[in-house]
């Protein structure tokens, strides 16, 4: 067992007196680490590291920053599989999808080493007689992170390259359930030549993060966890008057018309509802069976469910990330059965299997869920796709738009007409058309509407540049010394 310590400044901190988590493999129930968890003190010195390290990192020129980058982008290519390792340890993901987390996380470093093309200003010559007008973007300052545990690499990389080529400085504050990644990559930012500072990792929980939102020398906030959390973030941020972007929860619908290959569809729906157990932001937690398709639709569905392990050298899903959670889970499972759903595939027994300190539950498929159901209205974020029939697309819409969330969905059919229909009519942020989990590419930029989203910018893309920077316009004049004359009007078109 090791700790997984503050880093701060270039150097592990772990005070002797500090508040520690235990950090558990939720596939064996194995302790693997203690986090600590910050108290204020720990919270004022890696801000002041941050501060400190801005006062020079601003100035550090494009090319030197991107130098960094490049080779920061090299090393973690070489050397994925060892990120990929620690994500399956402490968050219980399979290997393959922990790989899949990382590689969407470079693309955004990738995407940040244009940082050079990305910050160019633009510049009008003589706007007025003898007068340019120029504009620029700069950085802000330190900036804080947080991020929650259902992607302990990729999320903390939708902010962190983009942030650091900007010119900000900035302090990481992981969820506590699976630090260590987080770690790794400052140490890696280390190793491309980041000076000291620029990164900083702080633990904890509840404090730390409070800590962070009211700090006064913290420029900017960005947030990734559930609705409520989301939503108090984004509250005291701004109180505090920070810049704050606060991703929250979601509960993704996918619709299938009648016409759509119903063999694909039941492919999509099972591999976005059960990857990853369930615990993505962009899951496919409820299928919305359109028209006369349904029994059809949910025996495919359940064909393949039955065919899914959690067991062997190649499972298919692994736990969730706590019995705390996989308990909650199964409750939302006992109680759909008993408001009426039906249970096509149960996947409870799986928790009952030869490990009881781990964390599993197996893939789980419940038919005639209603709106009303509390599997329906709230997020299980978990192994459990809900299958709600309606009688036509009209009410499907409505079903998804009378929604509170609004991250991800998707429409699985034939018909282009319908796909633009939805495409302009659903209140939701990211949408797919004949694909399940419509994660947008580093050079876009990922978000929900309504409750999946306080604040205006999404993450990464150009948005995520506009949130880590602000604009600069200069509007200059070199007339000869000799002219001049005093002029107090508005200046006029001349
Ligand atoms: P969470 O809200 O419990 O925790 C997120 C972060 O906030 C962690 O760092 C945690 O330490 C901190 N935190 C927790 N409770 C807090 C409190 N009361 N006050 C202040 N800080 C607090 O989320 P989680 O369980 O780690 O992650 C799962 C959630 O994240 C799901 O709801 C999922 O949909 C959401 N998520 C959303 C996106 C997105 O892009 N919209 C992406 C990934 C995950």
């Amino acid at each position: 067992m090791t700790n997984t310590p503050h880093l701060i400044n270039g150097q592990e901190v772990m005070p002797a007196d500090a508040q520690t988590a235990a950090v558990e493999n939720p596939a064996t129930g194995e302790v693997v680490s203690q986090v600590p968890l910050a108290s204020s003190a720990e919270v004022d010195q890696a801000v002041n590291a941050a501060k400190e390290a801005f006062a020079s990192w601003r100035s550090v020129s494009l090319s030197r920053r991107v130098q960094i980058l490049f080779r920061y982008r090299e090393l973690l290519n070489a050397r994925k599989d060892e990120l990929a390792a620690i994500i399956t340890r402490e968050h219980g993901k399979v290997h393959s999808d922990a790989l899949g987390e990382v590689t969407r996380g470079l693309e955004v470093v990738e995407f940040a080493c244009n940082a050079p093309h990305l910050l160019k200003g633009s510049a009008t010559q003589n706007a007025s007689t003898g007068v340019d007008v120029r504009s620029g973007r700069h950085p802000l300052g330190p900036v804080a992170i947080i991020t929650p545990f259902n992607f302990p690499a990729m999320v903390p990389m939708w902010f962190t390259p983009i942030a650091v080529a900007t010119g900000n400085t900035v302090v990481i504050k992981p969820s506590e359930k699976d630090p260590s990644a987080v770690n790794w990559q400052a140490q890696l930012w280390k190793e491309a030549g980041l000076p000291d500072g620029v990164v900083n990792v702080l633990h904890g929980g509840k404090e730390a993060v409070n800590g962070l939102l009211t700090h006064p020398d913290i420029e900017a906030i960005s947030f990734v966890g559930s609705t409520p959390v989301a939503q108090h973030v984004y509250e005291t941020g701004t109180a505090s008057g920070k810049r704050v972007q606060a991703l929250g929860g979601a509960k993704n619908h996918m619709v299938v018309l009648p016409d759509a290959n119903l063999d694909q569809a039941a492919d999509s729906a099972v591999s976005a509802g059960y990857g990853s157990a369930g615990e993505r932001c962009m899951a496919i937690s409820v299928v919305v069976a359109v028209g006369n398709i349904a029994d059809e639709l949910v025996e495919k569905i359940a064909e393949r469910t039955r065919g899914l392990t959690m067991q062997g050298d190649n499972p298919d899903l692994g736990p969730l990330i706590s019995r705390d959670h996989r308990d909650k889970v199964r409750g939302y499972v006992d109680g759909a059965e008993a408001e009426g759903a039906k249970l096509v595939v149960d996947g409870r027994s799986w928790s009952e299997a030869d490990q009881p300190e781990a964390a599993f539950l197996g893939p789980t498929l419940l038919d005639e869920v209603t709106s009303q159901m509390a599997a329906y209205r709230d997020e299980i974020f978990g192994p459990v796709l809900s299958v709600v029939r309606a009688e036509n697309y009209d009410q499907a819409l409505e079903l998804i738009n009378s929604n509170p969330y609004g991250n991800g969905t998707a429409i699985f059919t034939r018909d282009g007409a319908a796909a633009r229909h939805f495409e302009m009519e659903v209140q939701v942020g990211m949408i797919g058309i004949n694909v399940p989990i419509p994660v947008p590419m580093a050079y876009y930029s990922f978000g929900g509407w309504k409750h999946s989203l306080f604040g205006d910018s999404h993450a990464h893309g150009t948005e995520g540049v506009n949130f880590f920077t602000r604009g600069k316009v200069v509007t200059s004049r070199w007339g000869d010394p000799a002219e001049g004359g005093l002029e107090l009007g508005f200046p006029q078109n001349d």
